[in-house]
């Protein structure tokens, strides 16, 4: 009887632990998810007004010379980090609350890397380094994917590339490789510098959100510590992966590599369009 005493009281014990145990989970979800809504609805409410203000400015800038023009180019240069931020927590919000979706659509590989190119290029002369870039030529142009979101991380990296490089050059290649069946490809993006590099103890912290390594080497170079955290995401949505290569002090290596459809060609489709 004694036993069976024990054994209905522990079992008792058990049942309210791990009823406390699911209420405090659920409790944690539920702020989790309330901080990611009220993340989601100030970064949102911010976009609109620096929106307005970043317009106007322009505005300014077109009408402006001299010492007014300058000021309003700072204005413009800062509005436009903010925006950047701002950017990022709603991305991070919306991934973090399974509110990001993948949208695969038609695209032109080749516009996306020329885009990609014209923005890097310019940054990089900005800090006087060189830039290059090297596409396989084989790779088909008409590709399926998500376009946006596959912009957005390989221009993480290669932002990331550029500030993180205070001399030398940054090399960004792209690869296909091998033509799995179903029509799919798996694209590699390769960035390498010749930066600052990153420890080896280091490396696995790098992905985590609001990471920043190496401050006193960072001080000066503005950052959130949420693109990596980001990009990473995006790329394992997309089914993809991404790895990093470096020699502390040499400089690193990133490389993605994302899985895109090719679009088929539809002979008699195109024909049908053309007549
Ligand atoms: P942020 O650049 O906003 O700080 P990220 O998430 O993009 O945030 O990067 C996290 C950290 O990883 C950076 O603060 C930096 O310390 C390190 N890092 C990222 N890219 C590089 C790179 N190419 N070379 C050296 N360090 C890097």
């Amino acid at each position: 009887f004694c036993v069976f005493i024990l054994y209905a009281f522990t079992n008792q014990v058990a049942a309210e632990e791990s009823t406390a145990l699911r209420e405090a989970r659920d409790e944690a979800l539920r702020a989790n998810q309330a901080k990611s809504d009220f993340l989601a609805h100030m970064s949102h409410e911010i976009r609109t007004p620096l929106n307005a203000i970043l317009g106007m400015n322009e505005m300014i800038m077109r009408e402006a010379s001299g010492k007014l023009k300058k000021y309003a180019f700072n204005i413009k240069s800062a509005g436009e980090t903010l925006l950047s931020i701002i950017n990022d927590i709603l991305d991070f919000s919306k991934i973090e609350s399974g509110k990001m979706e993948i949208v695969p659509v038609s695209y032109s590989l080749s516009s996306v890397l020329n885009d990609v190119y014209n923005m890097v290029h310019y940054k990089a002369g900005q800090k006087g380094l060189a830039f290059h870039m090297n596409v396989d030529p084989d790779i088909p142009d008409a590709l399926i994917g998500d376009e946006v979101r596959l912009r957005q991380v390989v221009v993480n990296i290669l932002n990331n590339a550029v500030k993180y490089t205070p001399k030398g050059s940054v090399t960004f290649t792209v690869k296909s490789q091998g033509t799995a069946e179903n029509d799919t490809l798996e694209l590699e993006f390769i960035t390498q510098d010749t930066g600052i590099g990153i420890r080896e103890e280091d490396k696995e912290k790098l992905f985590a959100k609001f990471q920043r390594l190496d401050i006193e080497k960072n001080r000066n170079i503005e950052g959130t510590g949420l693109g990596l955290a980001i990009t990473v995401k995006l790329t394992e949505m997309m089914q993809g992966s991404i790895s990093v290569d470096s020699i502390y002090g040499e400089g690193s290596t990133f490389t993605i590599r994302i899985p895109q459809q090719v679009e088929k060609y539809d002979p008699i489709g195109d024909f049908n369009t053309r007549i």
